[in-house]
């Protein structure tokens, strides 16, 4: 048997374990579907583009979290010329998203595997009830002793505030023990670094890295990562 060890394991919830890419397709098909606009490929894909990029102007403290849910609508709306109130789209979004909990392959069996040995934790940037919704449905809520959702904890990834808030929720926490592992560098790993942990940047799709942005591991499967930790 496997000694378990004390490690905080933070893991970011979209695009590591759920399959945001396609929660949020589906639901923006839909949404425009019903006010009678046909969803292309280019739509839904220019979309994601415009979506991450103004996650990015709230990552960077320029936008609200409330600016960056409708604009990113007024923005597709602008470029596609569509007839459709960026408000609503977004209401209706939002409710379809609740429904979008596919598991990534490999991350229930990592899940389990980590589960067993380490304390987990989730640390997301998103809604707290869209959030909360899908990891119900997903059942992988069973894996984490606490959920942490960026709209409950005042502050957002990767600002040093989200992770402090996170820390203090913890009855003995020791950086030195902790690592946040999740997709995306601007947030995830730059928080990480921000917090002063170690971090594990998950690259799938084999993207660059940044010269500004130094993850202390990086994985191209969630599989490579309890050897990993194991090594801590
Ligand atoms: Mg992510």
């Amino acid at each position: 048997m496997t000694e378990r060890k004390s490690l905080y394991v933070f893991l970011d919830l979209d695009n590591t374990i759920l399959d945001f890419a396609k929660a949020e397709r589906t639901a923006l098909a839909q949404a425009l579907s019903e006010r009678g606009v046909t969803p292309t490929d280019e739509m839904l894909c220019r979309y994601s583009e415009i979506n991450l990029a103004c996650w990015e102007e709230l990552e960077k403290g320029n936008w609200t979290r409330a600016e960056v849910l409708v604009r990113r609508y007024e923005r597709l709306i602008a470029e596609f010329q569509l007839s459709l109130d960026a408000q609503e789209i977004q209401r209706r979004y939002e409710q379809l998203l609740h429904e979008g909990h596919d598991i990534l392959p490999g991350a229930e069996d990592l899940l389990k595997t980590l589960f067993a040995r380490y304390e987990l934790y989730l640390a997301s940037n998103g809604t707290d009830s869209v959030q909360r919704s899908r990891i119900e449905k997903s059942g992988i809520g069973k894996y984490f002793k606490e959920i942490f959702v960026s709209e409950r904890m005042g502050a957002v990834k990767p600002q040093r505030e989200f992770f402090e808030a996170c820390f203090a929720r913890i009855p003995g926490f020791e950086p030195s023990r902790a690592i946040m592992v999740g997709d995306s560098l601007t947030s995830d790993i730059r928080g990480g670094i921000n917090a002063g942990i170690r971090t594990c940047w998950f690259n799938p799709e084999g993207k660059s890295l940044r010269e500004d942005i130094r993850p202390d591991y990086v994985i191209c499967s969630l599989d490579e990562l309890p050897e990993i930790l194991e090594r801590l």
